[in-house]
């Protein structure tokens, strides 16, 4: 293991851009998961609120990559797992997709009609109608608070960008009703769990991801060191233009993996 990696005893990985591209794995990447995860813990951070833990890791197992639900944090169960937390079971309405009314249910909170629900909880939704919208409003005005698994803008595929959890977020916000809370990357909530189920402290961690705004500037309000891979969002020039540098930048995964890191 390079000197480099040797200070850190825990990873934590974004998805999307770090280890797949669509369905597709980033090559070397399933491998350079194997070598972290000889080295330390590790733990998968992923802003997509479409899935529960349990379907993040079979559909990262299915692609050949070593993952139980154990290892996943999404912000669908950042969510679920803040509210119980902060409040106990709560009464909710979800609008966004079935990962995130399962790991809401799963935590012990009730799925309710919208104008009996204490929490509005709001995640990526390709099913999303006006219909739904009018529902949550319904909810607001008769005195639900507003949650926000995260404000992605967009959201990538193979096929290019679609819109994010920030559509449904901003629809919500334009009705008058910005979120109370958002829990997702860069909140530094989703950070702080992460790190609660690895069992690990923020001194030795590394996050890793492709995203400078929400992956690296969000690890590091939460106190911890970053490493920008180039494979997903960010360019090496984005460091400068955005003013976000993170402690390394790699050129993927699999060079991380074998502590080919620089100092931007
Ligand atoms: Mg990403």
């Amino acid at each position: 293991m390079n000197a480099t990696l040797e200070r850190y005893n825990t990873f934590i990985l974004d998805v999307d851009g770090v280890l797949v591209k669509g369905d597709e794995p980033i090559p070397g990447a399933r491998e350079a998961l194997r070598m972290l995860k000889e080295h330390g813990q590790v733990i998968l951070l992923t802003n997509n609120s479409t899935r529960s833990r349990l379907q993040t890791a079979h559909r990262l197992s299915s692609l050949g990559f070593p993952v139980s639900p154990e290892d996943v944090v999404t912000s669908s169960y950042v969510a679920a797992r803040y509210l119980l937390e902060e409040f106990g079971p709560r009464k909710v309405w979800v609008i966004g997709e079935e990962g995130l009314a399962e790991e809401l249910a799963a935590a012990g909170h009730a799925l309710m009609p919208p104008r009996e629900a204490e929490w509005i909880v709001a995640g990526m939704d390709r099913n999303l109608t006006y219909g739904k919208l009018a529902q949550a409003l319904t909810g607001l005005l008769a005195g639900a608070r507003f949650l926000a698994t995260n404000r992605d803008a967009t959201f990538p595929t193979p096929q290019g960008l679609l819109p994010g959890a920030g559509a449904v977020v901003g629809a919500i916000q334009g009705m008058g009703f910005p979120p109370e809370q958002v829990v997702g990357k860069p909140s530094a909530i989703a950070f702080r769990i992460a790190l609660e189920v690895a069992g690990g402290s923020a001194k030795a961690a590394l996050m890793v991801g492709d995203r400078l705004e929400t992956d690296i500037l969000g690890a590091q309000r939460a106190g911890l060191d970053t490493a920008l891979v180039l494979t997903g969002v960010s360019r090496l020039q984005d460091v400068t233009r955005l003013g976000i540098r993170p402690t390394w930048v790699a050129e993927g995964l699999p060079a991380l993996a074998r502590g080919e890191m620089a100092s931007p």
